[in-house]
């Protein structure tokens, strides 16, 4: 099962989803590769695989990507390989991909549940972005204004979830998975036997 989770940077995406991953073992969260480099704490192969410009365009050559994007002047895209390696060993995947990302995988027919967090309002994402203090003024302006970029495209996706009470964002986003679980083509994949039944 696929669950791609967009919004615009600072409304709270990493939050929700580390609350999310917790309370799911069984769900891993889609590693991207990405040209940007990594903040302090961040690990290789952990949050992203960090490489450079001319290695993320021969991927982009070979076709390894299901979807790449340029999101804030810096290249990110999902593996095709990344993503067979974790569904052959029967895993859910999380991805937290922009709204470009998201167009490509549904052009590309991905199947997936598409949820996209919305802050209550401007100014709140605004002040998100400036407390987190890992971006300078000039970074928080450009992904205020990308913001803008992401949030009108809302209608490509099945959820729309406000994060203001970040408890209550979580549980909304948890009660979107467990219906997705429930979700016809997910049980008729994990149980064949009930379309033999006559
Ligand atoms: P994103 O991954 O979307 O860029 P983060 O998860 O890094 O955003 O959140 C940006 C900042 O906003 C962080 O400092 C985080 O603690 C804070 N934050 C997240 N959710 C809420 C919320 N519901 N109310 C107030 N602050 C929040
Ligand atoms: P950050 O640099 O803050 O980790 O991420 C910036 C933005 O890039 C986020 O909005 C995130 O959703 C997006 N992003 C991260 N990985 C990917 C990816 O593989 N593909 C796409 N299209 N967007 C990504």
């Amino acid at each position: 099962m696929r669950i791609f989770i967009s919004g615009p940077s600072g409304v709270g995406k990493s939050t929700i989803i580390r609350e999310i991953l917790s309370l799911n073992q069984d769900l891993v969260l889609s590693i991207s590769y990405t040209t940007r480099t990594p903040r302090p704490q961040e690990k290789h192969g952990r949050e992203y695989f960090f490489i450079g410009r001319d290695e993320f365009e021969s991927m982009i050559d070979r076709g390894d990507f299901l979807e790449w994007a340029c999101v804030h002047d810096r290249f990110y895209g999902t593996s095709l390989k990344w993503i067979e390696s974790q569904e052959s060993l029967g895993k859910d995947i999380l991805f937290d991909i922009d709204v470009q990302g998201v167009r490509q995988a549904q052009e590309k027919g991905s199947p997936g549940t598409y949820i996209l967090i919305i802050p209550p309002t401007m100014e709140d994402l605004r002040a998100r972005l400036s407390g987190r203090g890992t971006e300078d003024r000039d970074t928080i302006d450009l992904r205020l204004k990308n913001a803008r970029e992401e949030l009108k495209n809302w209608g490509l996706y099945e959820y729309l979830v406000i994060n203001d009470k970040l408890e209550d964002a979580v549980q909304k986003v948890q009660g979107i998975i467990s219906s997705a679980r429930c979700s016809r083509s997910e049980i008729i994949g994990r149980i064949p036997w009930l379309q033999k039944i006559e």
